[in-house]
């Protein structure tokens, strides 16, 4: 199978590759064409994925093409942005029939769920990796960005923590995966599901917003030194899945939470004033702390004192995740 058969088999044919609002001219051209409504801004991110790296050797392909794209949009989500495209650059060792068909339809699955569109890409050979860039849009002004928590403010996160990073050595194989909590977490690792319905009602409420994918203490420190304030963390208010207490048990679970990878929810911080609204429209909105005035992130015990942090979040060339 040559180069172009591959593409108009398997991704120009896919659904979420047909046209679609906001998406002029989509997969076929030198260019794709995205019409952009007026007073909106175009919100764009890139992420890449390699084998290995961000996920296991000969993944599912299935659960590669969900994961994939759920994690890049949720940059999207991120931002209070509703997605309109993506592109898709994949590099694989071999053209596997049954390997693209199910890849096409892990993706094509999660791009039904965030009502994206497939525009373009690139295909080439060598060892798998997939780089994917997410257009969406936002009015103008109103992103959420990682610069304005403001003193006082709350500090909020979009639902239970640390089941991706608590499904890690499930999916390494490191530990059994066959009871209903292991299909949770396994679920929560391989099906991220951006949070956009959460992100687009924060627009005009959050100061300061962003998903977490490097650990909840590591990203709430973008936020800290992107507005130029303190974060404080109460460790009794992180919310933890029943499923990974019963997997990973407590002190586990909360590093999990607190220092683990790959969550994609959103955390946020929030003016009080809010809380109520966003609450009663049923969106998962938990408070976990507050801002100060100050830097960096903190963390306290049950009974307020500071306690240190277990380690904080994963950097690629920095030091290894323990
Ligand atoms: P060019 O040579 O102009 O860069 P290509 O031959 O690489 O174009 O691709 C032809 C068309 O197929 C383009 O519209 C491109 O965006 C699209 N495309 C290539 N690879 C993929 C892919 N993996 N998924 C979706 N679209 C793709
Ligand atoms: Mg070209």
């Amino acid at each position: 199978m040559g180069e172009f058969e591959l593409i108009s088999h398997y991704f120009a044919a896919a659904s979420c590759a047909q046209a679609g609002e906001g998406v002029a001219l989509g997969i076929g051209d030198d260019c794709a064409l995205l019409e952009l409504p007026v007073a909106e801004q175009l919100a764009i991110s890139t992420d890449t994925l390699v084998a290995g790296v961000h996920f296991p050797h000969s993944p599912d392909p299935f659960l590669l093409g969900q994961r994939a794209l759920g994690v890049s949009v949720s940059d999207l989500a991120a931002m209070g942005a509703t997605p309109v495209g993506f592109t898709l650059a994949l590099t694989l060792p071999s053209a596997e029939p049954d390997w693209l068909q199910a890849f096409a339809r892990g993706l094509d699955d999660m791009a039904q769920r965030c009502a994206i569109r497939l525009i373009g890409g690139d295909t080439t050979r060598g060892p798998l990796s997939l780089t994917l860039t997410v257009f969406g849009r936002v009015p103008a002004g109103m992103a959420l960005t990682r610069k304005g928590a403001q003193v006082g403010d709350l500090l909020c996160v979009g639902g239970e923590l640390g089941d991706a990073a608590g499904a890690l050595p499930l999916v390494l194989g490191q530990q059994p995966a066959e009871s209903a909590a292991a299909e949770v977490l396994l679920a929560r690792y391989w099906s991220p599901v951006p949070q956009l319905e959460l992100g687009q009602a924060l627009r005009g409420k959050a100061t300061a917003a962003l998903d977490i994918s490097d650990g909840l203490l590591a990203d709430c420190g973008h936020i800290a030194a992107a507005s130029g304030v303190g974060l404080v963390i109460e460790q009794a208010q992180v919310p933890l899945s029943a499923a990974l207490l019963a997997i990973a048990g407590e002190p586990l679970a909360l590093q999990c939470a607190l220092s683990g990878g790959d969550d994609y929810r959103l955390a946020f911080t929030l003016p009080a004033q809010y809380l109520a609204e966003l609450q009663q429209a049923s969106l998962p909105v938990r408070v976990i702390g507050r801002v100060v005035a100050g830097q960096g992130v903190s963390l306290l015990d049950v009974q307020g004192r500071p306690v240190q942090p277990p380690c904080s979040g994963y950097q690629h060339f920095g030091s290894a995740r323990d």
